[in-house]
């Protein structure tokens, strides 16, 4: 169970927008919080039951903050069965079609693979959908964010020619705003 001090940390993080998504099926609420690593919770709204992959193991501020997320409206429902196994691919199918939200999750995840990933990997792979993300909702402060998260990467993988890849796919997206595309 909960306990007072918990469930204020878990509103506190809810707030500063660290619950990435929430998917409710049936009565069990699954999602993806960032704390010091992104971590993944299941709750039984029923029994209060919980789960988290942080180092508790559950009733802990993830497990809070996704209570608050729900209290407030901030979830999708799923009734497609392959939500148990795979909560994230039902996020993101949700997500994919609210692509002002999509980009904003991203943008979260972008930057906290910038000072986490040491592949590089998750970086270009976030990065990338946020450009995409940017070209479809055609904001262009976004283009900034980018650039810096990117001068940043770069220096941390400077000798990747995966650095330079990712440079020109935003000059792209800088050339089509220019354009007015
Ligand atoms: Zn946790």
């Amino acid at each position: 169970m909960l306990d007072e001090g918990t469930i204020k940390k878990g509103e506190r993080y809810y707030k500063s927008g660290k619950v990435l998504w929430v998917v409710k099926y049936g009565n069990r609420l699954f999602s993806k919080v960032l704390g010091t690593y992104p971590y993944y919770v299941v709750l039984d709204l029923e029994t209060g039951k919980n789960s988290c992959t942080c180092p508790l193991g559950g009733d802990c501020k993830h497990v809070a903050a996704t209570l608050e997320a729900y209290e407030n409206g901030f979830f999708f429902e799923s009734f497609e069965k392959h939500t148990e196994i795979y909560p994230e691919a039902t996020a993101m199918e949700f997500l994919a079609e609210v692509p002002e939200l999509a980009l904003n999750v991203t943008l979260k995840e972008l930057i906290f693979a910038l000072n986490t990933d040491e592949s590089g990997s998750e970086f270009a792979k976030l990065f990338r959908r946020a450009v995409a993300l940017t070209h479809i909702t055609k904001r262009r402060e976004v283009l900034y964010i980018l650039k810096e998260a990117l001068d940043e990467y770069s220096r941390v993988f400077s000798d990747y020619e995966l650095s330079t890849r990712l440079k020109h796919e935003i000059n792209v997206l800088e050339e089509e705003f220019q354009k007015g595309l």
